[in-house]
């Protein structure tokens, strides 16, 4: 409890220099310029949400993801993205429509609209170690998530949304691909990677009743071998975890992120913004210049 009241003091710290010192400011102006910031979340409050969509829109404008590459017109632009497709991302609606913001949210295809568990929310996960999970083979993993009483296409408590939430927030949000089941693709063989990739896409396609053609990367893992599959699915996108703005320069099957606190405070956001704590979050555990640490 210390801990985590001395890290939100630390982050406040850190936050007010960044804008008493003009980093924020100056990262604005020399990175993002009029380029595209593709925010990154997950679950946030709707209360949250709405402060910093507030916050944004005085220094940007919205667009949606389709529009990651194109030129700008001077002016900072940025994306909203939901990753996994939570429950909780049904009551964010009225805060959409508020901002007039059209978000990407990126559904796990086998886990929403039914009675399933994203696998690291099943309490089996927490008592394993969810990141030791992560580094496993797929088979080790869903093997000793077996163990704790979990099955990825087992009934089990619902923690993604609803058809009937996704059916009432389909005029106003953007539904893609992030696989079947969340497995970190890198950790898969080559067959269960090509069948998460692929099956998604005809999925998500058959919930929404529109073409589904970006992908996000689950967690941010991806090699060749995941873009090289992407592609031949017909996706014309992905979104990697990889720190930075989008242009018309950007690999479109790399696309850039800046993820998002889901609890930050405004001052801690503006922080988030300039993706300098993300990097060195990343450069801690071995990704150099913003790169996500693959494994
Ligand atoms: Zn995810």
């Amino acid at each position: 409890m210390s801990q985590t009241s001395g890290g939100a003091a630390f982050k406040e710290f850190i936050a007010m220099l960044f804008v008493l010192t003009g980093v924020a400011r100056a990262t604005r102006a020399l990175l993002w310029r009029d380029r595209v910031a593709i925010l990154l979340y997950h679950d946030p409050d709707p209360a949250t949400l709405d402060a910093h969509l507030g916050y944004l829109r005085e220094m940007c404008d919205f667009v949606p993801l389709e529009k990651a590459r194109t030129p700008g017109q001077g002016r900072p632009r940025a994306v909203i993205t939901l990753d996994d497709g939570h429950i909780g991302n049904a009551d964010l609606l009225p805060v959409f429509i508020k901002h007039r913001v059209r978000p990407t949210i990126f559904l796990c295809s086998g886990i929403v609209g039914r009675a399933r568990t994203h696998w690291w929310l099943h309490p089996g996960a927490k008592k394993a170690g969810i990141e030791r999970l992560k580094h496993m083979t797929n088979a080790e993993r869903l093997a000793e998530l077996d163990a704790y009483g979990y099955r990825q296409d087992g009934d089990d408590r619902a923690t993604g949304l609803t058809v009937e939430q996704i059916e009432a927030m389909r005029p106003y949000v953007d539904f893609q691909a992030h696989t079947q089941f969340h497995p970190v693709l890198t950790r898969c063989n080559d067959a269960e990677c090509e069948n998460e990739i692929v099956a998604c896409k005809r999925e998500i396609e058959q919930l929404v009743g529109n073409a589904c053609s970006h992908f996000a990367y689950p967690n941010g893992n991806y090699g060749e071998r995941e873009v090289e599959l992407v592609k031949a699915a017909g996706y014309t996108s992905a979104r990697t975890c990889d720190v930075g703005w989008n242009d018309g320069s950007t690999d479109p099957f790399r696309l850039r992120t800046i993820i998002v606190d889901d609890h930050a405070s405004v001052r801690w956001f503006a922080a988030q913004l300039t993706g300098i704590p993300l990097s060195f979050r990343y450069l801690r555990r071995g990704g150099w210049g913003g790169r996500f640490p693959q494994f």
